[in-house]
């Protein structure tokens, strides 16, 4: 007989089913023991009567975690029993067959309770066992609700999902890079993408128009606040738009999202209320201004724009850096001033910013050569630097670069706040620690000596 999912044993009322799981719980009442067992959609219970002596016996062994297949009858259960809190909670089944498929120590931590409460490091490094609990479970879950929604939803207005290279040279989003020696090319790196930045501009260069991918981005930053090495955006880039179309596009998509997966949740205002940059910090002290009307309601959404970031800001050296990254556009009516006033010059990006967060980033982009050299230049890179790090980028925008834009929502932070989590960790499957850290892989770990000698990094190890 197949497997059925718990929660479809509702709608199975007088029927043998099979289900498989752990067991969450056994209560041994005199001469009737119940258990509850667990599988990714819910929790049934599941009696074990006198009748059957041998099963009872067997199911008296039982202890939390046992992973078990059961064969048994889904019968109503009487009205003083039920338990309107399960979604199984008019049901039981009898069993009638019991198969114990593996044991299970005892966890270092509960698992049937919520284990925010529990030491973190520990977390982590049983991080499969953290996964069990319910919360850990219903983040993943709508994880996984939201990434569906984003690809159902693109791809509906003909974007296309494409993959972009995960060892790379560096594109430069402000954090420093990974890098992988290349045991090839000794002496010469990959870097892992601060994110597909270039890729999707030279897909635009391609024609293909609308593109996205769930795309994993790596920064190398000192660990402030709430980041991790590694993290997910919605990369999204069309060609062929305006900042507004970007605009309305992505507050659409947001709104269609909420809807379909949180429709619990209310919006703020709808349309998001957009502010300059200028605007923003002089009426909340920060670009990332929190416009809901109660902070405290969990259920409310506030999303509001960001717009017209300065192109540079002055660099620790007293030079220019770009605010956002060197692709972004100059605003039109400011591109008079790059040479005499390059601080006031206002470039065509924006950031989505909800509840205080910064959700996105975004910009439409530079397709000229001569305006993106001139930007580089600005930025005091030498032309031969130039050359070796963008030379590529400049030379596909001669090969008829259409105009494009895009953006890019962090999918970690999205998920964070519609869950109503207050870390990004708790909705990432297998995030690292505060400074790093895999405490389950044991990654970042030590190289065997021959490993490194063949990918030429000296060692005196
Ligand atoms: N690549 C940018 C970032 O990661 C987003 C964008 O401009 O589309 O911040």
């Amino acid at each position: 007989m197949q497997r059925n999912f718990i929660s479809d044993t509702a709608a199975q009322v007088g029927k043998e089913v099979v289900v498989c799981g752990w067991v969450h719980a056994r209560r041994d009442m005199g001469k009737i023991t119940f258990i509850d067992l667990r599988d990714r959609t819910g929790l049934l219970q599941i009696v074990f009567i006198p009748s059957n002596k041998e099963l009872l016996a067997q199911a008296r062994v039982l202890r939390p975690e046992f992973v078990v297949r059961i064969t048994g009858t889904v019968n109503e259960r009487p009205e003083h029993l039920r338990n309107p809190k399960l979604a199984t909670g008019s049901i039981e089944m009898v069993a009638a067959k019991l198969e114990i498929l593996n044991e299970a120590k005892t966890p270092p931590f509960e698992v049937d309770k919520d284990t925010m409460a529990v030491n973190e490091e520990i977390r982590l490094k049983y991080r499969y066992l953290d996964l069990r609990s319910e919360r850990m479970q219903r983040n993943l879950i709508l994880r996984d609700k939201v990434t569906s929604f984003f690809r159902q939803w693109l791809s509906a207005r003909r974007f296309i999902e494409i993959e972009t290279p995960i060892l790379t040279k560096g594109t430069p989003e402000g954090s420093r890079e990974y890098m992988v020696p290349s045991r090839l090319h000794a002496g010469k790196f990959y870097v892992l993408p601060q994110s597909p930045q270039q890729f999707k501009q030279l897909l635009m260069v391609s024609g293909l128009e609308r593109y996205f991918q769930i795309a994993r981005c790596f920064r190398d930053e000192d660990q402030r606040g709430d980041r991790q090495p590694e993290f997910t955006q919605l990369d999204l880039e069309m060609s062929f738009v305006t900042q507004e179309d970007v605009l309305s596009l992505c507050e659409q998509m947001m709104i269609d999202l909420v809807k379909a997966v949180a429709p619990e949740k209310t919006i703020t205002s709808v349309p998001f209320p957009r502010f300059s940059y200028r605007e923003a910090v002089e009426k909340y002290g920060s670009d990332k201004p929190d416009v809901r009307k109660d902070k405290n309601d969990p259920n409310e959404f506030g999303f509001s724009w960001v717009l017209d970031f300065p192109m540079f800001e002055k660099s620790p050296e007293g030079g220019l850096q770009a605010a956002h990254h060197p692709f972004c556009m100059p605003n039109p009516e400011d591109v008079g001033m790059l040479d005499s006033e390059p601080l006031k010059v206002r470039a065509w990006s924006y950031d989505l910013v909800l509840n205080g967060y910064e959700l996105s980033s975004g910009s439409i982009r530079i397709h000229q050569r001569e305006l993106q050299n001139k930007i580089f230049k600005l930025l005091g890179l030498e032309d031969d630097v130039i050359q070796k790090r963008f030379g590529h980028m400049l030379e596909a925008f001669e090969f008829g670069a259409p105009p494009h834009g895009g953006m890019a929502p962090g999918i970690d932070r999205l998920v964070m706040i519609l869950a109503n989590e207050p870390n990004i960790r708790e909705v990432i499957a297998f995030p690292k620690t505060g400074d790093a850290r895999d405490p389950m892989m044991g990654a970042p770990s030590e190289m065997p000596k021959s490993t490194l000698v063949e990918a030429h990094i000296a060692t005196d190890l």
